[in-house]
């Protein structure tokens, strides 16, 4: 059998990733024959590793932990948003073989929350976090017109993005008692203390999402429970946003997000 794409994630560990599933569904969508495997890579053969995939008629991969960094430093070429948080989860390969590194996590999250209705254009939005999501997500979100506040852990992460991104928006840190309608966090670990130090504003509607999804983001949705909020999303539409928008970037169709099954 012909194939019409060859694709695949990259990662260690990659086994977990559910990306194969998504993809072959979206594939099923276009009528489309693809090959997406799950390619188990160390840091050291990563490089050559991407260059042979494509060099075999490779179309697109996806790159998870912990070569995202990596990714932005061997390819050709990298979009705005890939340049500006240095880090690569789509490598598509343009008509003249160069390589094209792309980071599509914020705009699977856009995506995501336009899917369940919510325009964050105008709105106040606090992301908790200051790491590789949260960067991806900030551009994102003031492209779609969003007021940001941030808040880290560590602070000084969370001033060095507002200063990264004070040109492309409204974005400033938290400050004490500052309201805002929705709440993103992009941590790894969201304990009671940090969540208490962002919730003094938290009102019944405030929209709380998780990047996290499944067992990972059960604390945040008990802690949002316990704090008077049910409104509360997890990030698994958002990982079907991003893979939906590398599928767009490699095949130029976009798939229909709300039919996939996982
Ligand atoms: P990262 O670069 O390692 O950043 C980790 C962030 O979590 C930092 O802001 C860090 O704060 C904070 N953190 C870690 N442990 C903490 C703790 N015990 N208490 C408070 N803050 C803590 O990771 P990342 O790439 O941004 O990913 C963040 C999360 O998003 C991961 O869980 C990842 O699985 C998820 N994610 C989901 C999707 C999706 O499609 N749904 C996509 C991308 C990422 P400090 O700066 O203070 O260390």
């Amino acid at each position: 059998m012909s194939i019409d794409f060859k694709l695949g994630v990259v990662g260690d560990p990659v086994e977990h990733s559910l990306s194969p599933k998504i993809h072959n569904q979206f594939a099923e969508q276009f009528g489309h024959k693809i090959d997406y495997q799950k390619y188990h890579i160390s840091e050291q053969e990563f490089e050559s590793f991407v260059y042979d995939f494509f060099n075999s008629g490779g179309r697109g991969l996806n790159v998870t932990l912990p070569h995202k960094h990596s990714a932005a430093t061997i390819v050709d070429e990298l979009t705005e948003q890939a340049r500006l948080t240095g880090s690569v989860n789509t490598i598509s390969r343009d008509n003249t073989g160069r390589l094209i590194g792309d980071t599509t996590d914020g705009k699977g999250l856009v995506i995501d929350l336009l899917q369940k209705g919510v325009d964050v254009q105008g709105k106040t939005v606090l992301v908790i976090g200051a790491g590789g999501a949260a960067a991806s997500i900030i551009y994102a979100l003031l492209q779609a017109g969003a007021n940001l506040k941030l808040f880290n852990r560590t602070e000084s992460k969370a001033k060095a993005l507002v200063k990264t991104y004070s040109d492309f928006g409204n974005i400033a840190l938290l400050e004490p008692a500052m309201s805002y309608e929705i709440l993103i966090s992009s941590v790894t670990e969201l304990d009671k203390k940090l969540f208490s130090q962002v919730t003094q504003p938290l009102m019944s509607g405030t929209l709380v999402y998780d990047l996290n999804y499944g067992q990972r983001a059960e604390s945040l949705k008990v802690l949002s429970h316990e704090a008077g909020c049910t409104n509360f999303i997890d990030g698994i539409g958002m990982l079907i946003g991003q893979a939906a928008q590398s599928y767009k970037i490699w095949t130029g169709c976009f798939p229909d997000v709300s039919k996939v099954m996982l």
